[in-house]
């Protein structure tokens, strides 16, 4: 096995321990950066950001995380690094962008640019380092993101049904799939929860990753477990690729987080019992801020906050202890998983 690359530069699998393949160090929509409420400074709020990620790192052993956040969501170099540094957690941060529709993903310079101009990016960032505000920084990326699903037809109208993948998303994903055949880099991905009502979006952005050339055993598919269904679960596992069971204490479109993480930790036993442990990975997808943190008033309740960090080992893991889904399982899934997966 190679190496896991992380903002603060290469480390060996064995030292990723327990990972949470999916965070938000900071989730900023775009126009909070112009917002007076949302002013903030890197060193206040890498110590707000360090000292909850060091309480994960010293009571519940966690070791890394992955920052799923792409630039145009917030994706900050420095303050990733600096969060590093003073958590003693390990961040690897990713390169890509969010779907087109869903909180406006791929800003208009990158929808102008072609697959092998998005992919050399993509790549740099990766091996040379993310550029932030028109300077290289010495912080490499260490995954990628693809993205699909708007929110449009499902969220506002769901009679209307999901979106398919746009023409602009699919440019991404082919760059995508190029970067990870250069670099062999892990590819992990949102979909979009409410569109599994209607379909299978982790099949349908395997289909289209698989067309470019992309290595599905290295695709982890998100967001697939906001609303559990064992027939497309199974069905994204059989095509090779790994599913991630995230939102887990997250009561996100759901009438509360008890139902949720039953019926999640129900669809984990099931892919379990069926030979599927090595395919499942564990997160949150919590935001451990939100633009200049703490959210102005006018701003919506943001549920991904509302989870403690220690909620997978303090309750899911009881929850899931109950059903037979032991410690040998955990470390599967939140150690080995994730080791197999993000190292290059
Ligand atoms: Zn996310």
């Amino acid at each position: 096995m190679g190496h896991i690359r992380t903002v603060l530069g290469d480390i060996e699998p064995d030292q990723l321990g327990i990972t949470l393949t999916h965070e938000h160090i900071r989730y900023a929509y775009q126009g909070s950066d112009t917002d007076h409420q949302q002013v903030w400074s890197l060193d206040t709020l890498a110590g707000q950001v360090a000292a909850v990620l060091k309480e994960g790192r010293e009571v519940h052993h966690i070791q890394s995380l992955v920052d799923m956040t792409p630039p145009e969501i917030g994706r900050h170099p420095e303050l990733l690094a600096e969060v590093s540094r003073r958590s003693g957690v390990n961040i690897v941060a990713m390169t890509g962008f969010f779907p087109e529709e869903h909180a406006i993903g791929i800003p208009f310079h990158w929808r102008r640019k072609s697959p092998d101009y998005i992919a050399d990016m993509l790549v740099r960032d990766i091996t040379e380092g993310m550029v932030y505000d028109n300077q290289l920084t010495p912080y490499k990326a260490g995954i990628l993101k693809a993205a699909t699903g708007g929110t449009t037809s499902t969220e506002l109208d769901p009679s209307k049904g999901p979106t398919p993948i746009s023409p602009l998303e699919a440019k991404v994903i082919c760059a995508v799939a190029r970067a990870q055949r250069r670099t062999g880099a892990c590819i992990n991905t949102h979909t979009q929860p409410e569109d599994y009502a209607y379909l299978n979006p982790g099949i349908e952005l395997l289909d289209l990753l698989e067309r470019y050339g992309a290595d599905l055993s290295r695709v982890i598919i998100g967001h697939s477990f906001v609303h559990p269904n064992i027939e497309q679960l199974k069905a994204i596992v059989e095509r090779g690729a790994c599913l991630q069971v995230d939102h887990i204490g997250i009561p996100w479109q759901n009438d509360s987080q008890e139902s949720l993480d039953e019926l999640i930790a129900n669809a984990v036993c099931q892919l379990t019992d069926m030979g599927y442990l090595d395919r499942l990975v564990f997160s949150y997808d919590r935001f451990f801020s939100y633009a200049g943190s703490p959210p102005s008033a006018e701003d919506p309740p943001l549920l991904n906050e509302q989870v403690p960090v220690g909620y997978i080992f303090d309750n899911f893991a009881h929850r899931l202890e109950a059903k037979g889904f032991g410690k040998a399982e955990m470390h599967q899934v939140m150690v080995e998983n994730p080791r197999r997966l993000i190292a290059f």
